[in-house]
Formats: C-alpha cells, sequence, structure tokens
C-alpha cells in the first residue's frame, strides 16, 4: 500500500479522492474500481489494458451523497471547536466537483448542501450546547487570483455600496497576537448563524460576478478561502483561538502552452505555482522537513498557521469519470497522492 510522503502524517492530513457522477451519455469511462477501503484503479481509455492503482484514505464514487462526504469530515469539525486550526481543499480539474462539494449546487440551495453549510451547522450547534465554553464566530472570504488577495466581501458592500474590488487587494500581516499571520480585522463578520454566512456568501459571490465581467469568469481560476474564526473563552477566562480554512482551488488543469497567451498564460502560471507550493508545503510537513516553504505562495502564507503545527488537514480530490478526462484525473490523483 503506497501512500507516499502522506502517510507519516496520517494522523494530521487526510487525502480523500471523490468522484462525480458522469453527465449524458458518455460511454467510456476512465474509472475502473473504487474499494471500500480508499483503493481506485484508473483505466487508460486508449490502452485498456493499462491501470493504474491509487490508495487514498477514502474513495467517494458518483452516487455518494454530501451527507456521507460530510459524515467523513465531521471530526475534523469538531476539532476545531476544541482549538484545531483545520484546513479543507477542494482540489481537481474545472468541472470535477469542487464547489459542488464545498457549497452544493449553488450557494444557499436547500438540497444536497455542501460541507460549508453541514461544517457551519455543527459549529453552531455545538457553540450553543456547550456550556463550559462562550464561543464568537467570525467569517472572512477572499480570494487569491494571480498571487493577489482580493476581498470577496467588505463593509462597504454591506452598506451597498458598490466598489470596484478587483483593485483592491490586501496584505498579509504579522499579527503577534495570536501568533501568527492574518488579514486585517476589517474583513471580518460576525455571524450567528449558518444563514448569516450563506447570506455573506451571496453577497461574495454576486460582487464576484460583478468585478468578473472584464476578466471573463475568474471563478475557476482564482483560490477561493473562507475562513471561519472560532474564539472560546471558558468560566476562569481562558481563551482557545482556532480556524476552519474552507478552500475551494482554482482549477488544476495545464493549459496548452500553444494555444495560451498574455493575461490567460499569466494566470495558468500563477496557478500552477500555488498548486505546487501547496504540494511542496505539505509534502515538507509529511516529511518533517526543517524548513516548510510557506513564503513560495500567498496561498500557503495565508494558510501558514494552519498547515502543520496544532492543526489539521483535508485534501478532498475531485475527478471526473470521462474518458476524455483521463489524463487530467492521473495528474490529480498523482497530485494528491504525491508519488510522482
Ligand atoms: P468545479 O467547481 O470543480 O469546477 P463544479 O462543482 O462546478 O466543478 O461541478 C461541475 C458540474 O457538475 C456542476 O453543474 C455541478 O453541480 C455538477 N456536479 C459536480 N459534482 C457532482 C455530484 N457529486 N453530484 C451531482 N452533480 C455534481
Ligand atoms: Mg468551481
Amino acid at each position: 500500500k503506497s501512500n507516499g510522503p502522506w502517510k507519516y502524517l496520517s494522523g494530521n492530513i487526510q487525502v480523500y479522492c471523490r468522484v462525480r457522477p458522469a453527465f449524458g451519455t458518455e460511454v467510456k469511462c476512465s474509472i475502473d474500481y473504487i474499494g471500500n477501503d480508499g483503493a481506485l484503479i484508473i483505466l487508460d481509455p486508449l490502452k485498456s489494458q493499462l491501470r493504474k492503482n491509487f490508495q487514498f484514505n477514502k474513495v467517494f464514487g458518483p452516487n455518494v451523497t454530501q451527507e456521507e462526504v460530510y459524515k467523513e469530515t465531521q471530526s475534523l469539525i469538531r476539532s476545531v471547536m476544541d482549538g484545531y486550526n483545520v484546513c479543507i481543499f477542494a482540489y481537481g480539474q474545472t468541472g470535477s466537483g469542487k464547489t459542488y462539494s464545498m457549497c452544493g449546487p449553488a450557494i444557499g440551495s436547500a438540497k444536497d448542501i455542501g460541507i460549508n453549510s453541514m461544517a457551519l451547522n455543527d459549529l453552531f450547534q455545538i457553540s450553543c450546547t456547550r456550556e463550559d465554553i462562550k464561543y464568537e464566530i467570525h467569517v472572512q472570504m477572499v480570494e487569491i487570483y494571480n498571487e493577489q488577495i482580493l476581498l470577496d466581501l467588505y463593509h462597504f458592500l454591506l452598506l451597498n455600496q458598490f466598489v470596484s474590488f478587483t483593485n483592491f487587494t490586501l496584505e498579509i500581516r504579522n499579527c503577534l497576537s495570536n501568533g501568527g499571520l492574518s488579514l486585517p480585522d476589517a474583513t471580518m463578520h460576525h455571524v450567528v448563524s449558518t444563514s448569516d454566512v450563506v447570506n455573506l456568501m451571496k453577497i461574495g459571490d454576486r460582487n464576484r460576478a460583478f468585478s468578473c465581467t472584464a476578466m471573463n469568469n475568474r471563478s475557476s481560476r482564482s483560490h477561493s478561502v473562507v475562513t471561519i474564526h472560532v474564539c472560546g473563552r471558558d468560566v476562569l477566562g481562558n481563551k482557545l483561538q482556532s480556524c476552519l480554512h474552507l478552500v475551494d482551488l482554482a482549477g488544476s488543469e495545464r493549459v496548452d502552452k500553444s494555444e495560451v497567451t498574455g493575461d490567460r498564460m499569466k494566470e495558468a502560471q500563477h496557478i500552477n505555482k500555488s498548486l505546487s507550493c501547496l504540494g511542496d508545503v505539505i509534502s515538507a510537513l509529511a516529511q518533517k522537513s526543517s524548513h516548510i516553504p510557506y513564503r513560495n505562495s500567498k496561498l500557503t502564507l495565508l494558510l501558514q498557521n494552519s498547515l502543520g503545527g496544532h492543526s489539521k488537514m483535508l485534501m478532498l480530490a475531485h475527478v471526473s469519470p470521462e474518458a476524455e478526462s483521463y489524463g487530467e484525473t492521473i495528474s490529480t490523483l498523482k497530485f494528491a497522492q504525491r508519488v510522482s
């Protein structure tokens, strides 16, 4: 059972794979076998004898529901309330189901709600029921596009003033009070229910759509980071601080260099760089390397205090079942398994 460098930190790093359902009338499929034990076998559609084996902590097939995926994630969410920093990453090519897993078919939809909403329901539920600790929950939403941190939410927007956010970038700063790096508090929104957060996400989404027209659908080419900050205090005044990062990563597809120029080329280079930096950081953590290259990308810098140390991570690698996605599927699975 090869699990690459991930296996060293298996307690703190979980890697799951989710295969989305096939659409329409697909004849060929590259998924050969999905085991209950996390085994996945991929078939080369051109050479039907060629099979590649992968091993993850879990593999979810096309019929697995949102609730079933969340059930395997729930203990991580509960850890946040105990003071762990947690990162959940959705990785995969565009169209493989990253946003579906995180947000559901649409933000705020009542059916098939995503990990985000189910996690928030749990967090608020725990915060209401625990009598020994009083919790406060804040949320931040940013996007990382071309190595710039863009605000999806800002107080101005709540006051219904439209501002051009494409020019509104943030710097990560050293925040000594909580021992790590963070974004300015101005971007924090106090929330008391899942619907508070869903409403903020809708505003963020509207704002993103608003500032995107000029860049024609940036969403698959930026990393979306929703951060839930949890602050708890017990009766003695002891403070507990942690956060949950829900990260819908930019599409991992490689672009055909011969076809891409200008802005698209720049975007592709930034995405490649930040995704490979993320892989480098996780792999360095897994190998307990003395140098963890957090500073090589904005994404890893922003998440620095939630990667390594007192933290837990879930990589949810998404693949499309279609034969034509075979190349990207293999590359996603290799990233997730990090054996290449
Ligand atoms: P990505 O965010 O990776 O680009 P999406 O989440 O937008 O991909 O998924 C692409 C399409 O497939 C969407 O219409 C989405 O609703 C649908 N989809 C993805 N995963 C599933 C799933 N597990 N079950 C049903 N529909 C899905
Ligand atoms: Mg998406």
